[in-house]
Order: structure tokens, then C-alpha cells, then sequence
């Protein structure tokens, strides 16, 4: 049974123990079976030509077939090859790698088919690094269309060319596909119209015809889809079958007293949001719930409303923010909306003094402290609750979905007191990402969802323009003229990593010279703030800005979340190309707080491609969250949208990508639901193969519970 499955790939024809290691450390492939799961990554048509004159510069993918007219070595590192088609069209092939095996293939005469990205250079079409085939060689095809492999250069020097992977492919699905058993129950498989696995797999690689393969890559990843939505599912629902919440039927006078004091009403959204968590509170199961809400929507008053309601039955509630800055800010805010309560509330962070720590410690583990804000500093050992029954944790999004499961995984918040509650405590995690619906299906496919989806009256729109380099003088002019009026500027720069990964400050330290330089003293006060100065330099520059002594903030995007500073109008955001659209969009949350009339002015470098503009121009358009926050996932892919790397899944998607396959994954939710709600356990023998290969997949579970 699963002899050849198991084969490693050193066995295979042509292969042996030296390109094995090779295959091991560049692909991570051993066995067979790990082989015939690696997909290429995409297809070429290798029916089809393009000649040279219906080329478009900078499109998509194309092959020509043609003769080399003329090599030319540029230099030992730089080959020039130029070739001409059928109809007497020429362009150029340029090779900076490889140029001696090239250089001697490449004699004139000879006909190759070139695939690759066509662009023009100086005047001239040309494709550079092109793949190179001999044309009617390959016959390794069912069809037309030939998978191209992921590969590096480690595995092209090793001769482990694409070629040769077809070739190896070739050979271990006719030894493995008789093994291939199918993983999904037969009733899935009809319900979906999905087709055999073996079938996928012979087409993934192979495919038939162009048919055949979006059959193939549907099956695939529907099943993908499937496991990653059984596995953030399965434990929601055992959950609420079996694992016990902290019951809170009460609102409490803290609750009220807060309530009553408000300077304002509720939006309808925050009121709806508030009913939602009420209900979860008071329901007798473990609540995890995601709260989404824009920028500037009022989630922190939900928030507070939140843990009052566990203060109300008795129980403590800890908020965590990601970074100092933020912490501090929410505590202020906080300790202002329960002065009219008697709840104790206190700040702990990494950079609190001992001896204040130590009471706060002390108040926590004896229940006189009702409400804890912080850090990661919360999640030591030495943090013990009396009594904690509600985790909130904000902006959770820039911890990374790994990030926060190794933090929770690192150490129980609250236990080991003798009268603790034996359940865990519930969660709220609130983000003002906009993650559209897709992906936080996928990455949080086992929290509730709330959304704010209406701002507090009153709040300006923030006018948002696009400049390019051209427009520096004016735009200072500009500034000039707000800051005349009483105004302050956010000036930001975008965050740049060197090798280290560490925040290299160069870039926003030569902004804040050049700022000075325009805005010199005495008429203008300029502060700074970087991930790499000292916590207190930080502390002094924020709080010149926040206090209206300084006019101007240059910073990295360490302002973007939380800061609230209502005189500041106007932010100017530096080399905006470089950053995400909901990045920036959350980044001008922070104007327009104020009564002044706010705008944001997104400059953009001199090679800003015309992709970039377009993307930028949205951001003027709009200033829905969502509408954004879907444009950039489809534009850029989810791996970009800020914390949301793919890595972090609990399962790797290999061909599925929720960006794209929105609907799939809809499908597969539905599908992974309806299975749970008639069989939780995956007790039921017609379930057996999914509870099989949830178990071998050792889908990793995130329990976002296990924060307690
Ligand atoms: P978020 O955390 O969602 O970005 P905040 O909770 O910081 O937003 O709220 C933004 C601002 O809006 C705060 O100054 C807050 O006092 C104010 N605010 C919140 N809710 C309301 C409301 N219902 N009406 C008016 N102002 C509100
Ligand atoms: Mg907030």
C-alpha cells in the first residue's frame, strides 16, 4: 500500500541521490507523493505563436517562434541575440545569465521558440531572459498546453530544468496514480460536481485540453478550500457543542452610569454591534467575535461598553493594542469614559516602572483592578487575573495572523487562581482593516463577524489628491498657507526595511531635513518620530504634535493606527506608490477628526508605473473602507494586504487564492457548514475521509480561544 506514494524521488529516471538533495532544499519535494502535489504555476499554449509585429509592449506573456538572425556579446555577462519570424519581423533576446551555454545554441540560422515578457527598451522591442525551446520537441503533452514549474537558478544550474520536471512529473503519476485514493466523500464530490482526484492530478500537470485543466484547478481547490474552512470551522462548532462560556446575564450600573454620561448617541451601527456582543456575552458560550469598523467608525466605545458588561458580572477585561503608542492613547481615552463609573482601570506596558507594575500586578490578581490596558506585555506569566472574563484585542491585524497564534500559545493570561472561572474568557478582536469578505473568511473562519458600517455624524470627508513630483513647490505653498490658518500637517514617509529587517530611517531622517529646511524656525516647529529612536524621544515628539506645539509630524507609519489629533488637517504622504491602498487609506483616517475642512495629498515618485497611478487615483475617488480594501486585494493579491500573509493560514493554499476564487470558497464554506451542523466530530463513518485527511494533513488549528 502506498509504496510508490512514498518512493522518494531519487528513484525516478534520470533523477538520483544528487538532484534529490538538490530538489529537497530548493522545492521541499522528497516523495512522490510531495512531487505530484507541486503544481505549475501556470500554463503556455504551445500551439500558439504570436508574431512579432502584433507584439504590444509590457502585456502579458507571449511565445514567438523564430531564427536567429545575429549574437552578440555585449560583454562576458550580457548576450544580445537578435531573431526574426516567419513574416520578417525582428526583435531582440537578451541573456545576463547563462550567456555561454546561449551564446553557443544561439547560432544563426537556427529556430527556437521564445516565451517570455516582451518590453520595449530604448526604442526596441525586446524580452529579456526568455525560456527557450526547440520547437516539436517536448511530446511529454496530453495536449497543448505545458505547465511551467516554479523554479531557481540553484535548480536550473543543477539541470533541473523545466524540461526535466515534466519529464519526472511524466513518470511519477504513471507509477502513483493507481494508488491515488479519493479524499472526499462521494456525496461532496456530487454535491460540487467535482471531478476524481486522480483525474486532477493527471490534469493539473497534464492537461487534455484548457477544459480539462478548469476542471482540474477547480477540484483542487475547491478541496483546498474545503479542508482550510473544516479546520477554522470544526472548532467553532465543537466549541458551541461542548466547551462551556462564561454566562454575564447582566448589564450592570458601571455599564449604565457610562452609558448615561456619553456626549453623544450611539450610530445605529454601534448600537446593533453592542446587542450583537450582549447577546454572545449572555448566551453561555465562549464568544469569538471579530468587530470590523473603519477607521474613525467608534469601535473603542464598543469596546468599553464590552468589558463594563463583564465588569457587571463580576469578572475583569484586558484591551491589548500593538504598540505603545496606541496603548497609552486607548487609556486616556478609556480612563475618560469610566469617570463616571467606579471602575479601576491602569496601563501596563513594557516600558511601565517597576514599582507601578507591581500594584498593578498586585490589583489584577486581587480583582480591585477592573480593566487592564497593554502591550504584549499582558501575555507574561507574572500578568494574573482574579477573574478575567473578556480579552479585547485591537488592531489586531498588525501582529500577523502567526505572530498572534504563537503569543497565544506562549502563555495562559490568568490562570492558576484558586477561584478563577474554569472557562476561558471571551474574545473580541477589532480591526480597522476593511478585510473584505473573502478573506476573512478564510483567515478567520471561525470568529462571528460585527461590522460598523456607519461613521459618527459629522465627520468630514477627507479630499485626497494625487501629485507628482512636479507639484513639491506648490504643495508647500500649500502648507504654508494651512498652517497660516491655524492647521497642523502629518507629513509621512513610507516604512523601508534594510537586510536586518531593520527600519531604515535614512529615508524619513532626509525628509525631516529637507522639511526643516522649508520650514525653518522660528515661525515653524517641525517634530519627528521613527521606529528606531529611543521610546521617550518618541513619547516627547508625539506629544509636541498632539499638543499643538509643533506644526509639522514627519514619521514613518508608525502614526498610522490610533493617534487622534483633531487639529491636524492636512497629511501628506511621501512615495505613496510604495504603500497598500487600505494602508493609506487608514493613514488618512487619521485627518478629518477635527472641524477643519481636511485633505491628504498622496505624492508620488518620479517611476510611479501607470498601474500604480490607477490604483492611487481609486483612493481619490472613494472613501469606502471595503470598496478599497477589495481593489487592493485584487490588484495586489492577499499576501499584501498588510498582516494577512498567507504563511499564516492554517492550511497552505497551493492553487486557491481567496482574492480570486471568491466564489469556491463560498462554496466550500457552505459545504464545510453543512457537514458540521450534522456531524460536528466528524463522527459519522460517511464523514470518515474528511476526519482522515484533516487528521494527516495535521491541518494546524489556530484556536483563538486558547488565549485564555
Ligand atoms: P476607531 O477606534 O474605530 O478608529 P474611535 O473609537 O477612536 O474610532 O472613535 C473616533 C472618534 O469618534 C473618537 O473621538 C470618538 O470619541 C468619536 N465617536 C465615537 N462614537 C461616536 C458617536 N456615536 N458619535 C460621535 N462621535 C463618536
Ligand atoms: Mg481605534
Amino acid at each position: 500500500m502506498m509504496r510508490e506514494l512514498e518512493t522518494g524521488i531519487q528513484f525516478l529516471r534520470g533523477v538520483g541521490p544528487r538532484r534529490a538533495a538538490l530538489l529537497e532544499r530548493e522545492l521541499g519535494l522528497r516523495t512522490l507523493d510531495d512531487l505530484i502535489h507541486f503544481f505549475p504555476f501556470r500554463y503556455v499554449d504551445r500551439s500558439r505563436m504570436t508574431p512579432i509585429s502584433a507584439i504590444a509592449p509590457d502585456v502579458a506573456y507571449v511565445q514567438v517562434r523564430a531564427k536567429v538572425v545575429e549574437r552578440k556579446l555585449i560583454s562576458p555577462k550580457h548576450l544580445s541575440v537578435l531573431v526574426e519570424d516567419a513574416d520578417a519581423s525582428r526583435m531582440e533576446m537578451v541573456f545576463f545569465k547563462g550567456v555561454k551555454w546561449n551564446y553557443e545554441r544561439m547560432s544563426p540560422g537556427a529556430v527556437f521558440v521564445f516565451f517570455g515578457k516582451p518590453q520595449v527598451y530604448k526604442g526596441r522591442l525586446n524580452m529579456v531572459h526568455p525560456e527557450v525551446d526547440i520547437p516539436q520537441e517536448g511530446g511529454l503533452t496530453q495536449g497543448s498546453l505545458t505547465g511551467i514549474y516554479p523554479s531557481t537558478e540553484k535548480l536550473k544550474a543543477g539541470g533541473v530544468t523545466g524540461k526535466v520536471l515534466c519529464r519526472m512529473q511524466e513518470e511519477a503519476l504513471s507509477r502513483c496514480l493507481p494508488e491515488i485514493r479519493e479524499t472526499l466523500p462521494d456525496a461532496v464530490m456530487q454535491q460540487l460536481a467535482l471531478c476524481p482526484l486522480a483525474y486532477a492530478l493527471r490534469n493539473i500537470h497534464f492537461p487534455l485540453d484548457a477544459y480539462a485543466l478548469q476542471k482540474a484547478e477547480r477540484r483542487l481547490k475547491t478541496e483546498e478550500l474545503l479542508f482550510l474552512q473544516l479546520s477554522l470551522l470544526k472548532q467553532k462548532y465543537v466549541r458551541r457543542n461542548c466547551e462551556q462560556g462564561i454566562r454575564m446575564p447582566l448589564v450592570g450600573a458601571a455599564f449604565h452610569a457610562c452609558y448615561r454620561a456619553l456626549p453623544y448617541a450611539l450610530t445605529g451601527a454601534q448600537q446593533r454591534v453592542v446587542r450583537e456582543i450582549r447577546a454572545d456575552l449572555a448566551g453561555g458560550h465562549q464568544m469569538n467575535r471579530l468587530l470590523q469598523g473603519d477607521v474613525g467608525s467608534g469601535k473603542t466605545m464598543v469596546a468599553v461598553l464590552s468589558c463594563l458588561i463583564a465588569i457587571g458580572n463580576g469578572y475583569q477585561a484586558c484591551i491589548m493594542a500593538p504598540t505603545e503608542v496606541l496603548a497609552r492613547q486607548h487609556y486616556e481615552n478609556i480612563s475618560r469614559y469610566l469617570r463616571p463609573t467606579s471602575v479601576r482601570c491602569a496601563l501596563l506596558t513594557g516600558s511601565t516602572p517597576k514599582k507601578e507594575r507591581k500594584a498593578v500586578l498586585a490589583a489584577l490578581a486581587d480583582g480591585t483592578l477592573g480593566i487592564v490596558v497593554g502591550t504584549h506585555a499582558l501575555l507574561e506569566d507574572t500578568v494574573q487575573f482574579h477573574a478575567l472574563g473578556l480579552a479585547v484585542i485591537d488592531e489586531q491585524h498588525r501582529f500577523g495572523v502567526d505572530q498572534r497564534s504563537r503569543l497565544w500559545q506562549k502563555g495562559p493570561l490568568g490562570n492558576a487562581v484558586p477561584d478563577a472561572p474554569v472557562a476561558p474568557p471571551h474574545v473580541l478582536v477589532m480591526t480597522a482593516t476593511p478585510i473584505p469578505r473573502t478573506l476573512a473568511m478564510t483567515l478567520y473562519g471561525d470568529l462571528e463577524v460585527s461590522v460598523i458600517d456607519e461613521m459618527p455624524p459629522g465627520r468630514k470627508p477627507v479630499k485626497t489628491l494625487l501629485a507628482g513630483p512636479s507639484k513639491r513647490a506648490a504643495m508647500y505653498r500649500f502648507l504654508r498657507g494651512e498652517i497660516a490658518a491655524g492647521s497642523q500637517v502629518f507629513i509621512v514617509y513610507p516604512m523601508i526595511f534594510n537586510n536586518e529587517k531593520m527600519e531604515d530611517v535614512s529615508n524619513v531622517e532626509r525628509g525631516y531635513e529637507e522639511i526643516v529646511r522649508e520650514f525653518p524656525l522660528p515661525d515653524y516647529k517641525v517634530a519627528i518620530v521613527h521606529g528606531q529612536q529611543r521610546p521617550e524621544d518618541k513619547n516627547f515628539n508625539m506629544k509636541a504634535f498632539a499638543e499643538g506645539r509643533a506644526h509639522i509630524l514627519v514619521s514613518t507609519t508608525v502614526i498610522e493606527v490610533g493617534v487622534d489629533v483633531p487639529n491636524a488637517s492636512v497629511m501628506v504622504i511621501e512615495g505613496a506608490e510604495r504603500f497598500g491602498l487600505s494602508q493609506l487609506h487608514q493613514l488618512r483616517g487619521r485627518v478629518g477628526r477635527g472641524d477643519r475642512a481636511s485633505c491628504c495629498i498622496l505624492m508620488r515618485g518620479e517611476k510611479c508605473s501607470r498601474e500604480s497611478v490607477q490604483r492611487l487615483e481609486l483612493l481619490c475617488r472613494t472613501e469606502n473602507g471595503f470598496e478599497i480594501a477589495e481593489a487592493d486585494m485584487r490588484m495586489r493579491g492577499p499576501g499584501d494586504l498588510e498582516g494577512t500573509q498567507q504563511s499564516g493560514l492554517p492550511v497552505a493554499l497551493r492553487l486557491a487564492s481567496p482574492a480570486r476564487d471568491g466564489r469556491l470558497l463560498e462554496e466550500a464554506r457552505a459545504m464545510a457548514k453543512r457537514i458540521l451542523e450534522a456531524d460536528p466530530f466528524l463522527r459519522d463513518p460517511a464523514n470518515g475521509l474528511l476526519a482522515a485527511e484533516l487528521q494527516k494533513q495535521q491541518y494546524a488549528i489556530k484556536d483563538y480561544s486558547k488565549i485564555s
